[in-house]
């Protein structure tokens, strides 16, 4: 299987390139020249295997220059021992014929572990496969989730360093103390006075400045990204929703060839874009439903066509969708214009310049054909925690909580009561102020994170992961704060340069 970009179809690579590059030169994203297609044989075969086996099963249909032997490697190395649940990604029955993919039992308790364990594996093997023998920096800036699932996923990796920033007001105390009190020997964390896009501004500067990076390669090091574009962090992704068909198949809840519906609280489109490949690939999938917050930029755009991120920012109790530019949806076009790189860069451009394009009728058409969109505010998103506990006895993060509200808006709407699978995000734990606050219906407000944990815990008699409640009185390792001025002197220093 090849790779090209979505805005250069003459570019043509392998998947181990694509991953080790990340993007495409000329800013486009890589996407397989086809999609592998599956059977009901496949899917039935896959019914009794265990995860990784399942995961090996879907990956060797898009790595094909990954070797059996390499591929399965990376695979168990990712998932063997590091998930608290032996079924990597759980599915479990939230009521009748509606359940929960839970993506959260990885180290840092979210959705993100999910890939960024495997993408380190990908990576150095991809490496040794091109010849580099250039050890790799992984840099990143982030809200919240992403940089601690990279830190736990290239800690201590052989021939890698990690660098993580993040806005030191823009994080949750639970998850800036995920971060600073990182272990291993090749990882730096520091916060910037400043925000999210000041953090982000900053690494794309370093990323992109050739002088530096002869610097680098002097001194031995090649920059890497492990942020969602990356083809290496997508399709991990393709595999779960398979993993929870086979559970629905196994379980008796549905037969071989029944087809579901997919909820997917959505941010980047990442994650929706991996049920979106799988539905193409041949798995009996209906809908799928894109869930957002009150940055709905993507219900407007999968309803009317038109995409538009002129528009306030909010900020919402699901920092994680807190977006308004969806970079994986540059795929989704790619796929739906049958491979138009001529279109998708128009678009792009006019997405730079103006904020926003608009697609033709006949993929509108298309869009709507296999998605359903909806969005909710944080109001709802509490309410919804609520309910969700009251009437089911589940406790669900701000996340699934917006897909579970969309899910159930859909379904009271349509009539459409097809089984349903809704990704669950993160654990409730991760944002355990909201939580709180939506169970005991703004009644009991702490001030103290670990205090708020312990009061969910016997509230609820849910019990929070051991990697959360182990921070409580853990002092940091790194407490540095730079301005964004000096993240580039803060890269060398971290590198010893
Ligand atoms: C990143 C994230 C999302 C959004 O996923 P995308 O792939 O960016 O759409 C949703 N929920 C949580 C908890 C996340 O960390």
């Amino acid at each position: 299987m090849r790779y090209t970009s979505t805005r250069n179809n003459n570019l043509l690579i392998d998947s181990a390139a694509a991953i080790e590059k990340g993007i495409s030169t000329e800013g486009g994203l890589f996407v397989p020249t086809e999609i592998p297609s599956v059977d009901a044989d496949f899917l039935a075969s896959l019914k009794d295997k265990s995860y990784i086996e399942r995961a090996e099963a879907v990956l060797s249909l898009f790595l094909t220059d990954y070797t059996k032997e390499e591929l399965h490697a990376c695979v168990a190395g990712a998932y063997t021992g590091s998930f608290a649940s032996e079924d990597v990604a759980p599915v479990v029955k939230l009521h009748d014929n509606v359940h929960i993919l839970e993506l959260w039992h990885g180290p840092t308790c979210a959705f993100k572990d999910m890939a960024l364990q495997l993408l380190p594996y990908l990576l150095t093997t991809a490496a040794k496969k091109g010849g580099s023998n250039k050890e790799i920096v992984i840099l990143v800036a982030t809200s919240g989730d992403t940089g601690k699932a990279a830190l736990e996923g290239f800690k201590d990796v052989d021939g890698t360093r990690i660098l993580v920033f993040f806005p030191n007001d823009g994080v949750s105390p639970m998850q800036k103390l995920q971060m600073t009190t990182q272990a291993g020997k090749n990882v730096g964390v520091s916060a910037i006075y400043g925000n999210f896009d000041d953090a982000q501004t900053g690494v794309k500067k370093i990323f992109t400045d050739p002088a530096l990076r002869e610097e680098l390669a002097e001194n031995g090091f090649a920059f890497s990204s492990a942020n969602s574009i990356n083809w290496g962090r997508l399709a991990p992704q393709i595999v779960y929703y398979f993993s929870a068909y086979c559970d629905l198949l196994k379980k008796g809840e549905i037969n071989n060839g029944d087809k579901i519906n997919i909820v997917v609280p959505t941010g980047n489109f990442g994650n929706i874009l991996a049920a979106y490949y799988a539905k193409k690939m041949g798995l009996p999938v209906n809908k799928l439903l894109c869930a957002s917050n009150a940055n709905n930029v993507l219900t407007d755009f999968l309803t009317t066509g038109t995409y538009d991120r002129n528009r306030p920012f909010h900020t919402t109790v699901s920092p994680s969708m807190d977006i308004l530019i969806s970079s994986n949806l540059e795929r989704l076009l790619y796929e739906m214009s049958n491979h138009n790189d001529k279109l998708i860069s128009e678009w792009m451009k006019s997405l730079n310049e103006t904020g926003a394009y608009s697609v033709t009728d006949e993929i509108l058409a298309e869009i709507k054909s296999a998605f359903a969109a909806g969005c909710c505010d944080d109001i709802a998103t509490k309410e919804t925690i609520g309910k969700t506990y009251q009437s089911y006895n589940y406790l669900c993060d701000t996340h699934t909580a917006v897909a579970v509200n969309v899910y159930e808006k859909y379904r009271e709407e349509t009539g459409d009561t097809a089984p349903a699978v809704i990704a669950s995000t993160a654990s409730p734990f991760k944002f355990s102020a909201a939580v709180l606050d939506a169970v005991t219906q703004g009644k009991e407000k702490l001030d103290d994170e670990f205090e708020m944990v312990d009061r969910l815990q016997a509230l609820t008699g849910c019990k929070a992961p051991v990697q959360l409640a182990s921070l409580k009185g853990t002092q940091p390792r790194f407490t540095g704060i730079c301005t964004k001025e000096d993240m580039r002197k803060v890269v060398f220093g971290m590198l010893g340069i």
